[in-house]
């Protein structure tokens, strides 16, 4: 675990308003898919940040900038080069060990702790994929990049992956993908789950969480980890 100063190493725009931003840690830092930092932002202040990825000593996020708070605002302006206190990594919101089908429930940057855990999921120590699937909900078309960019590649029948998008802001016919909440997505889908033996995983808003977990329950799930952005 890291309490210490790390520098930032690289900075860019997945997205209009999502940044992607790389640290250094030491050397022989690892994580467990699905824990996350503390970033100190405009002192006194410090923020949680789930850990998309980190290796040879660095580590990187993906941050949501597009509404106005003390990390957006830091994060906007930071420069490469700059450095700040990075604490971690920290949380128990991780993979379950069971080999039951895996979905993966998030809006916005809710999907960043699902990256690498769908990533070690797709890559198992016995050789043996679990079936896993992954409903993404986003305003525009274009947010749908923080998904295509990082797993666009894996989603193949090979690797047992069904990614699925829903839009809540169609601006053309964006006839690929569904329109409206990522509750929606659950509902297309739910002939085709056996909710009582499927593990879900739901990150996101609050807002978001509640709605989703109800409408799990009430599908008959019993299996659901949550971690609340707030
Ligand atoms: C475990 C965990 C992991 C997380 N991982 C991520 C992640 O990977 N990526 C990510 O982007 N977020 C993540 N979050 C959320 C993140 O920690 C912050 O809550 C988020 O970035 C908003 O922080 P902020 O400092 O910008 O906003 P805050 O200053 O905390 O403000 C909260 C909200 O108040 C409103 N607000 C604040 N100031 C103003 C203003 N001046 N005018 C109008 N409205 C205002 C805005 O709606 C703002 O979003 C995570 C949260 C948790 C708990």
């Amino acid at each position: 675990m890291l309490k210490g100063e790390s520098e930032l190493l690289s900075k860019r725009n997945i997205t209009e308003n999502v940044l992607e931003l790389t640290y250094s840690v030491p050397n022989d830092l690892t994580f467990i898919p699905g824990q996350f930092m503390n970033i100190s932002v405009t002192a006194p202040y410090r923020r949680p940040y789930s850990i998309l990825d980190m290796k040879d000593g660095e580590v990187s996020f993906m941050i949501g900038v597009g509404e106005p708070g003390k990390g957006s605002d830091y994060f906007k302006e930071v420069e490469i080069g700059s450095k700040t206190t990075l604490m971690g990594p920290l949380g128990r919101f991780k993979l379950n060990d069971s080999s039951n089908k895996k979905i993966f429930i998030a809006t916005g940057v809710g999907i960043v702790p699902f990256i690498p855990m769908i990533k070690e999921l797709l890559n198992p120590a016995d050789g043996v994929k679990i079936e896993t699937e992954l409903f993404f909900g986003a305003r525009f078309l274009n947010d749908t990049k923080v998904v295509t960019d990082y797993l666009g590649d894996l989603i193949t029948t090979d690797n047992n992956l069904i990614v699925m998008n829903a839009i809540t802001k169609p601006e053309h016919d964006e006839l690929d993908f569904f329109h409206g909440r990522v509750n929606v997505l659950i509902d297309s889908r739910k002939d085709n789950i056996d909710f009582r033996n499927t593990d879900f995983y739901v990150c996101g808003s609050n807002e978001m969480i509640k709605g989703v977990r109800t409408q799990l329950k009430e599908l008959g799930a019993d299996q659901i980890f949550m971690e609340n952005y707030g």
